[in-house]
C-alpha cells in the first residue's frame, strides 16, 4: 500500500479588515514532506499519527505540504493556488497511491474560492479517479460543504471543543481509510443541516452526553462514524451553519436517517445546547456579586482563534471604568507597537502607553494607562492542549490602582494560565480576569476560576447571529428564524 499524506489549513474570518497572506503560513511553518520529521504541533499531529500507523503495517509514506495559518481574513488566491498546486503536483508524481489522507480545517476561504477545502478535494479525487480511498480530517467549525462530502470516501470531524483530540481522530480516520483501501468496508456519508448557529462547548452539559453518546454510535450496527460539524458563523459562504454527518458501510440510507434523528435531537434541545453571552456590563455586575474570585471572562468577540483582531478594547475601558472588581488580569493583548515602545523603557519603567484599538472598528478605541513596567519575557509560549503554542514577546504593565495588562507581539488566542505565569503573574490572586479567547482557554482556567463567564462586546467575532450580513446562505437558520423548518 501507498499512502499520500499532506496538510493545509487556516480558518478564514470573512468580517475582519487583514487578509491571510504568504506571511501567515510562513509563522507556522511550510513544511514541503518534512513535518513529521519535526515535534508535532495540533496542525501537524494528523500526519505523525498516519505516518506511524502506515509504516507500522509496513506501508510506503509519500508526504507532501504541510502548512496552517492563524485564523484571519481572507487567503490571497495566489497563496491559496500556490500551496494547492503544489499538493496536487506532489500527488500526481507518488501516482499510483491506494490511499490519500489530508488534514485540512473545513472553513478556509480564499479570493475566488468559498470551499478551498472543497476544491481541494475535488481535484485530488479527479487524480486519483473514484477507487482510490480520500480522507480529511477537519476541524468541527468547518462549513461542511456538498463537494468536501462528494470527493472524499470519510471525513472525520473533531469532537472535541477546546480542540484536545485532533490525534484521536486522526487514528480514527486512519483506520476507516484503511479498511476501505483494503476492501473490507464501503464507506458512504449522509449529512444533515441543523440549520441553527450557535457554539458549543463540550465539556459541559448538555452537550457533552450528547458527544458521548455520538462515540457510542461508532463501530456497530453498519455506522463507521459519526461527527458534528458545529460550523464557523464568521464567514459569508452557502454552507455555513452546523451540520451532522454520518459514515456508514454501503447503506447511505442508514446513514441519511441516523444524521437526521441526532441532528434534530440536537435542535430541539438548541436552547440549553448553546453558549449563552452575557453583555460587558452583565458580566461585570456578576463579578461584583463574587466576593473572591477569579471569576474568568472570555472576550469572545475579540478571539484571535476566530480570526478577530486581539487587540480590541470594549472590555479594557470596562474595567479601567470599574476598580471596584479588581485586582483585574487583561491580556493577552496583541499590540507589537505598544510593546516596542515598553522594551525600550525597560522593566522597572513608569510611563503612559497608548494601548489596543490599532487594527481598525472592529477594536475600538485605545486606551491611554500610566503604568509600571513589571516585567519583560521574550520568546514566551503557553500549552495548547498536549503542545505548546508560542505567545512571542510578552510584557507586563501594571496600574497603581489593581488594573494589570499583559501585551504581547504575537497574534494569538490565550489558552491558558501560564500565559500569564511566564511574566510571574499569579492569576489565582485576581478577582477578574478578562481572556480573549472564546472557548480553548477553557480547561488551562478551570482549576483556578470560581466561575466562568462568557461576554460579547463589538468585535470581529462576535457571536450575534442577528447582525452578521450572510448573503449567501439559501436556507433559514436558528437563532435568527425561530423556526427554520417551518
Ligand atoms: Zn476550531
Amino acid at each position: 500500500m501507498r499512502v499520500f499524506i499532506a496538510g493545509l489549513g487556516t480558518e478564514t474570518n470573512m468580517f475582519v479588515p487583514f487578509p491571510t497572506g504568504r506571511k501567515a503560513y510562513e509563522l507556522w511553518g511550510v513544511f514541503r514532506g518534512d513535518v513529521t520529521k519535526h515535534p508535532p504541533t495540533s496542525f501537524s499531529g494528523p500526519l505523525h499519527v498516519w505516518r506511524r500507523k502506515a509504516e507500522a503495517r509496513g506501508w510506503e509514506v509519500v508526504e507532501s505540504l504541510c502548512t496552517f495559518a492563524a485564523p484571519a481574513g481572507v487567503t490571497v488566491r495566489s497563496v491559496y493556488e500556490g500551496f494547492r498546486d503544489e499538493i496536487l503536483a506532489d500527488l500526481r508524481k507518488a501516482m499510483p497511491v491506494d490511499l490519500v489522507l489530508l488534514n485540512l480545517h473545513g472553513a478556509m476561504v480564499a479570493d475566488g474560492y468559498d470551499d478551498c477545502e472543497g476544491d481541494l478535494l475535488a481535484r485530488v479525487r479527479a487524480i486519483v479517479g473514484p477507487k482510490v480511498s480520500v480522507g480529511a480530517e477537519l476541524d468541527l467549525h468547518c462549513h461542511l460543504s456538498p463537494a468536501m462530502v462528494d470527493n472524499a470516501t470519510a471525513l472525520v470531524i473533531y469532537k472535541e471543543y477546546p480542540h484536545v483530540d485532533p490525534m484521536d481522530r486522526a487514528a480514527e480516520l486512519f483506520a476507516l481509510c484503511a479498511d476501505a483501501a483494503e476492501g473490507r468496508t464501503k464507506p458512504v456519508m449522509a449529512v444533515w443541516d441543523c440549520r441553527m448557529m450557535g457554539a458549543y462547548r463540550t465539556p459541559v452539559e448538555p452537550i457533552r452526553s450528547f458527544v458521548d453518546r455520538l462515540k457510542a454510535l461508532e463501530g456497530k450496527d453498519g455506522i463507521l462514524s459519526v461527527s458534528f460539524a458545529h460550523g464557523f458563523a464568521f464567514a459569508d459562504v452557502e454552507d455555513v451553519g452546523s451540520r451532522m454527518l454520518v459514515v456508514a458501510d454501503g447503506d447511505r440510507t442508514r446513514a441519511a436517517a441516523l444524521a437526521e434523528r441526532l441532528g434534530k435531537e440536537l435542535f430541539a434541545a438548541r436552547e440549553a445546547m448553546t453558549t449563552k453571552y452575557l453583555s460587558p456590563a452583565q458580566a461585570l455586575e456578576r463579578v461584583a456579586g463574587h466576593n473572591e474570585g477569579p471569576v474568568v471572562l472570555a472576550d469572545r468577540a475579540d478571539n484571535p482563534g476566530s480570526g478577530a483582531p486581539g487587540d480590541s478594547t470594549f472590555m479594557l475601558q470596562a474595567l479601567v471604568e470599574r476598580p471596584m472588581i479588581r485586582p483585574a488580569l487583561f491580556g493577552v493583548l496583541w499590540d507589537p507597537m505598544a510593546f516596542a515602545i515598553v522594551e525600550e523603557a525597560g522593566e522597572g519603567a513608569r510611563l503612559s502607553v497608548r494601548l489596543g484599538g490599532k487594527s481598525g472598528k472592529v477594536s475600538g478605541d485605545p486606551v491611554d494607562l500610566v503604568v509600571t513596567v513589571k516585567r519583560i519575557v521574550r520568546d514566551a509560549t503557553h500549552p495548547y492542549g498536549p503542545v505548546m503554542a508560542p505567545l512571542g514577546d510578552i510584557a507586563w504593565l501594571a496600574t497603581d490602582d489593581g488594573l494589570d495588562v499583559a501585551i504581547n507581539t504575537h497574534r494569538t488566542q490565550t489558552f491558558h494560565a501560564d500565559a500569564f505565569r511566564n511574566l510571574g503573574i499569579e492569576p489565582e490572586k485576581y478577582r477578574t480576569i478578562v481572556v480573549k479567547s472564546a472557548q480553548h482557554f477553557y480547561n488551562g482556567f478551570a482549576p483556578i476560576a470560581k466561575e466562568t463567564l462568557y461576554v460579547d462586546t463589538p468585535g470581529g467575532s462576535s457571536p450575534d447571529y442577528f447582525r452578521l450580513p450572510y448573503t449567501k446562505r439559501k436556507t433559514p437558520f436558528w437563532p435568527k428564524t425561530a423556526d427554520p423548518f417551518a
